[in-house]
């Protein structure tokens, strides 16, 4: 039978325990040990059968128990104390409010973080993968140093899909429905009780509605949109149904509420709450994107707003957006069809008064190798953002090389494309008995003075470090065991053939912890590239290792099914069935017992497709060690001791053989030096040598690869310059409407820049190391003027082409001005270095409101 119609009955709680409530709604318990221990109180077994979930917790305990705890004095101060202990947290000045909002005190009011999935906890399950759990991170590290942000997203009424396996071993997906009344969300509701909605015009149906759910991650709300509503048919109903599910314009539909319904979410919740509207609009990849044109309409047409012309608009939206982008796969980059597009914000669509051939342009790619027929998310991101990073030191180099066509006139190195590394939220991913050991050693768990853990790693005894991590890889034997019993039933195994799992996996023996999507750069299958070899090393008498490995595939990714289908079947083998494991349903659930649990966190994608990576930070802050190609985040900070680089065979062609040779140099890492040195152990059981690596690992990654690192350098590098620069220019729109003009001017002059003659002197034919050499520059500048122009030396060293490399660059003066628009520029350069030197001149546009010199994509160098 079917119900015709569901509700959910909210408890109603005793009021002495009214504050089990504020808890369960604020998910800030999620990072915080002490009030999910309040809430095991309530009820130690409902706690584990809801998977630590509050509001299903208190949905689920009876009235008795209820009258039982609200007269229990000790539960009552237990609980007192939490609450006291949220408040404070919530209220008190924090790193961003004591540092005045940033280094300099110019940090933005208010910040909005666009991004189409937020991972908080395994009971918000709104998120696929790295890219999501990295929006919670930034979401809960902003909140920990107090920087106003606030999230926007959408609510998935089915989140992603849950994995669990076919007897072959083959991915199955299922979508439970989550149902909004059982979630720790909240609905955004007007002064009168309605709730709260946005729409938006949709090309030849009624508009497009959606309304509001609240969040609270700590101090920073989340707005995540809504389209089930009533009112909306029923095409629009599953705008949100799922995660990066349907086809394109599915797709294009979910971007438009994200990035137009989002900035609309936020209007509504300032208006409602008093919050500070965003000085600082960022987005997390360019699935977002959308966001900067509902700005422009708001600063254009709206009849409300500054009724600014489209350029000067496109200025003061600039000046207030980051993007980050955050892959290095072409073929990951978010591409629509251009007529799609144009048909969804014609005249009256989804930005209304906005010239649809301004949006269309913003998106194209007119450069060499582009396609015309595209309109290109990414591209629209840095078009629509005057700040942009990608997500480590070698994913912004590569990010330059990959956008370089959108400033030709540039070499690779000067893109404007800089480069923050992600970090990961200590306080979700640390063990508690990790915290609990620095508290012996007399640093308080939730100290915000960081360096202080990384003080005492010296001081902590080998034996007490050596327990903890045998606890923790207890726990994940446990948690594992438990896994697979289920997913063996699942997968129509009589219980008599569950006996091996009761011995699966050892807490004694070297973990190894391989978790990731089953994209197909990621390679998980390298390690059974050799499945002989590997045997042998599973199975060695003396020194075994162990493998836990997770992961899903796209739903539409066969390819991806096929390679964790190899995985489950080679674990399926019963000779090595307790030593590799592959557990379904990879997500926060199973990762949080995970690292902790692993000795050694493997990571072999094909480089360098692995933007950052995540996950070997986890296990690093839990004190295992990485084991991984020299790619992403390891590519920068692995320093020689703090793990293993797994040698790449980069430039092999043949991918079969840069497997082969990969996978054997992994091989070799593992028999020759992993194993040896975790079975190295002293008189009293401990491996000293290993411990070494351990320490240093804490010491040398930990203070890195925090997200309070990344948040704050987030603030310094992006946030706060965007505000200074949006205020500058939005005053009374004064800024914007000259920046504008003079970037017209600019260009339209530009043709008339030239770099005319050259002429150096005093360092002769063969100078010397600190010889000074001077140096005239005659430019022609047309109708600018010279203060509208940088006229820059470039030097460095050269090649045998004589491209320069690894260049500096020196201004030149005004010297002397002529008849005509002809000027002298003056400087001088000391040759510091001995071997090869080369340098050019060139004149790029100079202006303080700009943040970068490739900003107008012109540059002018001596021609012949
Ligand atoms: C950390 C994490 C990821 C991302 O890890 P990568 O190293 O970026 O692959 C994905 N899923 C879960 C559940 C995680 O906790």
């Amino acid at each position: 039978m079917r119900a015709i119609r569901r509700f959910t009955v909210r408890p109603v709680l005793p009021p002495a325990l009214a504050a089990l409530n504020d808890l369960a709604l604020n998910l800030r318990w999620s990072w915080h040990p002490p009030t999910q221990d309040v809430f095991a109180a309530v009820d130690a077994d409902l706690w584990e059968q809801t998977g630590h979930d509050p509001v299903r917790l208190l949905g689920a305990v009876g009235r008795e128990r209820f009258e039982q705890l609200a007269a229990d004095e000790t539960f009552l101060a237990d609980l007192a104390r939490a609450e006291a202990d949220l408040e404070t947290y919530l209220t008190a000045p924090r790193w961003y409010q004591r540092s005045g909002g940033g280094a300099d005190g110019s940090g933005p009011r208010a910040i909005g973080y666009f991004s189409p999935e937020f991972g908080i906890t395994a009971v918000l399950p709104q998120y696929s993968g790295g890219l999501g759990i990295l929006a919670g991170d930034h979401l809960k590290a902003a909140s920990d140093l107090g920087v106003p942000i606030i999230g926007v997203g959408l609510l998935y009424r089915h989140g992603y899909f849950k994995q669990s396996l076919s007897r072959e071993g083959w991915q199955q997906e299922t979508y439970p429905v989550l149902d909004p009344d059982e979630l720790p969300i909240s609905m955004l509701r007007e002064p009168t009780g309605e709730p709260a909605t946005v729409s938006i015009a949709m090309p030849g149906g009624p508009d497009l509605l959606a309304r509001i759910w609240v969040a609270s991650v700590g101090r920073v709300p989340l707005l995540m949109l809504d389209t089930d509503v009533e009112g909306n048919p029923q095409q629009y109903v599953d705008v949100t149904d799922r995660l990066y599910g349907g086809n394109s314009e599915h797709r294009l539909r979910q971007e438009l509420l994200l990035g137009i319904g989002g900035v609309r979410a936020l209007r509504a919740f300032s208006r409602i709450t008093g919050h500070e509207a965003p000085e600082v609009f960022h987005t997390n990849e360019g699935h977002a994107g959308f966001l900067g044109l509902e700005r422009i309409r708001e600063l254009t047409v709206d009849p409300a707003g500054p009724a600014l012309d489209f350029d000067t608009a496109l200025e003061v939206g600039r000046a207030s957006t980051v993007f980050t982008t955050h892959t290095p796969v072409p073929a990951g980059i978010d591409r629509f069809p251009r007529s799609l597009v144009a048909q969804y914000f014609a005249d009256s669509g989804a930005c209304p008064g906005v010239p649809v051939e301004r949006i269309l342009a913003l998106g194209s790619e007119d450069y060499e190798g582009g396609d015309p027929a595209v309109f290109n998310m990414a591209v629209m991101g840095f078009r629509l953002a005057q700040r942009a990073n990608g997500v480590s030191q070698l994913h912004g180099q590569v990010s330059r090389g990959m956008f370089q066509g959108l400033w030709p006139a540039f070499d690779e190195a000067e893109v404007p494309i800089g480069s923050i590394t992600n970090g990961v939220h200590g306080p979700t991913w640390v063990g508690r008995e990790v915290f609990e050991l620095a508290a012996r050693a007399g640093v308080a768990p939730d100290s915000e003075h960081v360096d202080a853990f990384w003080d005492v790693v010296d001081s902590i005894p080998g034996e007490a470090v050596w327990a903890t991590k045998r606890v923790l890889r207890q726990r994940l034997v446990e948690d594992a065991r438990r896994r697979l019993a289920k997913s063996w039933t699942k997968r129509g195994a009589a219980s008599a053939e569950l006996a091996w799992i009761d011995s699966a996996l050892d807490p004694d023996v070297l973990t190894m912890g391989f978790a990731r999507r089953a994209a197909s750069y990621k390679r998980l299958t390298l390690m059974m590239r050799d499945p002989e070899r590997l045997k042998r090393l599973l199975l060695d008498p003396a020194r075994p290792v162990q493998l836990v490995i997770a992961g899903k595939a796209h739903p539409a990714d066969d390819g991806g099914k096929k390679l964790i289908q190899d995985i489950v079947r080679l674990s399926d083998d019963p000779e090595i069935r307790h030593r590799i494991v592959f557990l379904p349903n990879y997500d926060i659930a199973m990762a949080q017992p995970l690292y902790p649990g692993c000795d050694v966190w493997l990571n072999n994608p094909l480089r360098p497709y692995e933007a950052c990576g995540t996950s070997g930070m986890k296990a690093a802050l839990n004190g295992g060690l990485n084991l991984s190609v020299l790619d992403g985040w390891w590519d920068e900070w692995y320093d020689g001791d703090n793990g293993w680089a797994i040698p790449t065979a980069d430039g092999v062609e043949d991918v079969d053989r840069r497997d082969d040779l990969e996978a054997a140099a992994l091989y070799d890492l593992i028999e020759n030096e992993v194993a040896p040195r975790f079975y190295d152990v002293d008189a009293s059981g401990v491996p000293t040598r290993w411990l070494e690596m351990v320490r240093h690992t804490l010491k040398s990654l930990g203070p890195k690869v925090l997200a309070t690192r990344m948040v704050r350098d987030y603030v310094r590098q992006l946030y706060a310059p965007a505000a200074a620069t949006a205020r500058a220019l939005n005053s009374d729109y004064a800024g914007a409407v000259d920046l504008a003009a003079w970037k017209r001017r600019v260009l339209e002059s530009w043709p008339g820049v030239r770099v005319e003659h050259v002429e150096s002197s005093g360092v002769g034919d063969s100078p010397e190391v600190g010889a000074l050499m001077s140096t005239r520059a005659f430019v022609a500048l047309g109708s600018l003027s010279p203060e509208d122009v940088e006229v820059q030396l470039v030097h460095g060293r050269t090649t045998a082409e004589d491209e320069l490399l690894d260049t500096r660059t020196s201004l030149l003066t005004l010297a002397e001005s002529y008849e005509g628009g002809r000027h002298r520029f003056d400087g001088a350069v000391a040759l510091d270095s001995a071997g090869s030197f080369g340098y050019t001149v060139r004149v790029v546009p100079r202006h303080e409101l700009l943040a970068s010199d490739a900003e107008l994509g012109v540059v002018a160098l001596p021609t012949g």
